[in-house]
């Protein structure tokens, strides 16, 4: 996937309202998560950039990318963080294994309206919907299936 012009014009614009530098290190990062799969952690940003920036500069710079809403951290009952990159993707939920660790997504449209009426029901001013199931997979359970 390439990276859209308006996604790097975005980020730029956010930086220079908040009043930080629009650096190559910064815009590479913003790069680097074109080329990752869907759900990645910041290790695997500092690898795809055969470690040009520091790891402390990719960590900073995908809290940037979250502020902007271009990033957004996904939550897998993992101890390290993993985020997946919110623009170029349809709207969606998540299936996480406790098991093995993967993750299937899937339309989160229904389940997104449950929450968007609860929310107005209750005068609730919603910034953000995460939509996960937590459980073990089919491959997990014909594992442990076939050690009892
Ligand atoms: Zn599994
Ligand atoms: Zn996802």
């Amino acid at each position: 996937m390439d990276l859209d012009v308006d996604v790097q014009e975005a980020f730029v614009n956010f930086l220079r309202g908040a009043g930080l530098n629009v650096t190559r290190a910064r815009l590479a990062v913003l790069r680097a998560l074109a080329e990752l799969p869907r759900h990645f952690e910041a290790a695997q940003v500092w690898m795809a950039l055969r470690s040009q920036v520091s790891p402390a500069t990719v960590y900073r710079t995908l809290e940037l990318l979250e502020r902007a809403g271009l990033v957004r951290k996904v939550e897998l009952g993992e101890a390290h963080a993993h985020y997946e990159r919110t623009f170029g993707r349809e709207d969606h939920g998540h299936l996480v294994c406790r098991s093995c660790g993967r993750v299937w997504e899937f339309s989160g449209g229904s389940a997104r309206r449950v929450v968007e009426e609860a929310a107005i029901q209750n005068g609730f001013a919603l910034s953000e919907v995460v939509i996960q199931g937590y459980g073990v997979c089919a491959d997990c359970q014909a594992a442990g299936a076939k050690r009892v």
